[in-house]
């Protein structure tokens, strides 16, 4: 029998979130993300505490739609909202405030919003692996990855089987990508590299044609 407070939760968090997108080149519908993690949580984990469940469905209601607190407690009760509440930034704190807040909470709330902030960790280091933000550098990925393992070992011992999940995804941090253009160069040999360099004269040339002498005027002044 399927509990109505998970269909409740599923469809307030779509209402809330209609017409947001995540940050990847697709603008992928950001309700795909809460459903990650009740996906993360209930199908690859088997974890069934509906309340969980329900948290995870609305855990980004209160950050990031005009949802407030007293809504959650009537339409979900305490229970539900004490774990949303417990997986909310303080939006009051600036952006790096912020990110070390998590680091320092995380040991400190209860077992059930460790499951969805573990959660919400996979969802999000699965996103940056398999469709990032669209402007973000190698660096900043690395960055993310190495802020969100902070934030999961300080609340390590709730769950084995979703901690090893996390490691399994943080396994997949991105590496620095290879500076091409020298490793490029040292592989061609110098007919190679005299042909490329004049590709590159007649491409720049073409494009200053097409541009036109009033295109270039314009774009000194
Ligand atoms: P965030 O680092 O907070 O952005 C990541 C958040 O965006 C995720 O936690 C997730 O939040 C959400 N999100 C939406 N779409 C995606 C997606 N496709 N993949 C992964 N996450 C997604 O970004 P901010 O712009 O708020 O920057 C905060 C921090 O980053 C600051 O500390 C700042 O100093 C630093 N920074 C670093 C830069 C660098 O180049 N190194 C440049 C600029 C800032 P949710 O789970 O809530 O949906
Ligand atoms: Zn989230």
């Amino acid at each position: 029998m399927i509990d109505g407070r998970v269909i409740k939760a599923a469809y307030f968090a779509a209402e809330k979130h209609k017409t947001q997108r995540r940050k990847d080149t697709e603008k992928t519908p950001y309700i795909n993300h809460p459903l990650a993690l009740a996906n993360v949580l209930a199908v690859e984990c088997g974890i069934d505490d509906v309340e969980v469940i329900c948290g995870a469905l609305l855990h980004d209601t209160i950050e990031d739609t005009k949802t407030t607190e007293d809504e959650l407690l009537e339409s979900f009760g305490e229970q539900i909202t004490r774990i949303v509440l417990e997986v909310t930034d303080d939006k009051t704190l600036d952006k790096v405030e912020r990110k070390e807040a998590q680091v320092s909470h995380a040991p400190h709330i209860s077992d059930q919003a460790k499951l969805v902030k573990l959660a919400d960790k996979i969802s999000n280091l699965r996103d940056i692996s398999a469709s990032p933000p669209f402007d973000w550098s190698v660096e900043r990925k690395q960055e993310y990855f190495d802020w969100a393992a902070r934030v999961i070992d300080g609340l390590r011992g709730v769950h084995p089987e979703l901690e090893a999940l996390f490691d399994q995804v943080y396994s997949n941090r991105p590496s620095a990508e290879p500076h091409s253009e020298p490793e490029s160069k040292a592989a061609m040999t110098p007919e190679q590299l005299k042909a490329k360099q004049a590709e590159f004269r007649r491409m720049a040339l073409k494009g200053i044609r097409e541009m036109g002498p009033e295109t270039l005027a314009n774009k000194r002044s």
